[in-house]
């Protein structure tokens, strides 16, 4: 059984086709890499996930359960954190606080919360911020705020929303190890979207492909970056195929 799926997903905006008969399945343990150029239609379809906006059509299947029509709330409960695009961290509270208030959740004691909140700061390497600000941190500690914040709604199934986007480049790794990390230490599932393909090759098990709403691509990253669709998605982009078996996958591109 795969732990989610998502069956013909059409999600349309007046007469804006946003996803045309999206189709994939996510396994248990698995890192999935979903890309596609800036208006692909990809976080439209985590919005879908998580219960922000219905399908149009379609149906999606969270350990054979259908998520439709259920809201936010009940879609975490179930066992799917996310973070959003643009993050929003609540200012004026202090980064633990932050971390305390998804953690209670699930645990009323503020007390015990509040260790948990410190343990998930401790795992996005935050734990030196906890008494600092929100409205302190730069992007890609905002970044890992959220992180910590989707991890302390216990979540089996994780989907990330452009984690590296306006981040400083050069943090970009470490981003990377925390994605891998998370699966590895945390036991956790990830969807992780990604503008930049390069970035998302290193990391993920297996690529889906999106361009104008539709799935053109999914696979093994090597033979992802290959394919004829992706290669003329991205043209015009700021994209360059990267090279196939460089070891990494990643060679510290700008992306865009
Ligand atoms: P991506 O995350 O791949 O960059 P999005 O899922 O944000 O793309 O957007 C896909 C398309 O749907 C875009 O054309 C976007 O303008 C449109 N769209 C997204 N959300 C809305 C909305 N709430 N209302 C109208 N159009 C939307
Ligand atoms: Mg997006």
């Amino acid at each position: 059984m795969a732990l989610l799926k998502l069956e013909g997903v059409t999600k349309r905006f007046g007469g804006l086709v946003a996803n045309s008969n999206v189709s994939f399945k996510v396994e248990e343990g698995e890192i999935l890499g979903l890309i596609g150029p800036n208006g692909a239609g990809k976080s439209t379809l985590f919005e879908q996930i998580t219960g922000f906006y219905p399908p149009t059509t379609g149906r999606i299947l969270f350990r054979d359960r259908d998520l439709v029509g259920l809201r936010p709330d009940q879609v975490n409960w179930l066992g799917i954190g996310r973070t959003f695009q643009k993050v929003r961290p609540f200012l004026g509270m202090t980064v633990i606080e932050n971390v305390m208030v998804a953690a209670m959740q699930h645990e009323r004691d503020p007390q015990k919360a509040r260790r948990e909140a410190a343990g998930f700061l401790e795992i996005v390497e935050l734990a030196d911020k906890a008494g600092a600000d929100a409205r302190a941190l730069s992007i890609g500690e905002r970044k890992r705020l959220e992180m910590a914040r989707a991890m302390a709604t216990r979540p089996r199934l994780l989907l990330l929303d452009e984690m590296t986007g306006g981040v400083d480049q050069r943090t970009i790794p470490m981003l990377l190890q925390l994605i891998a990390r998370l699966r590895s230490e945390q036991g956790l599932t990830l969807v992780v979207i990604e503008h930049n393909m390069r970035v998302i090759m290193s990391v993920s098990d297996r690529i889906v492909a999106l361009h104008l709403g539709e799935v053109i691509a999914d696979g093994p990253p090597s033979e992802v970056v290959k394919e004829r669709r992706v290669i003329e998605a991205y043209l015009g982009d700021a994209f360059v195929v990267p090279t196939v078996g460089d070891g990494t996958g990643f060679t510290g591109g700008t992306g865009r």
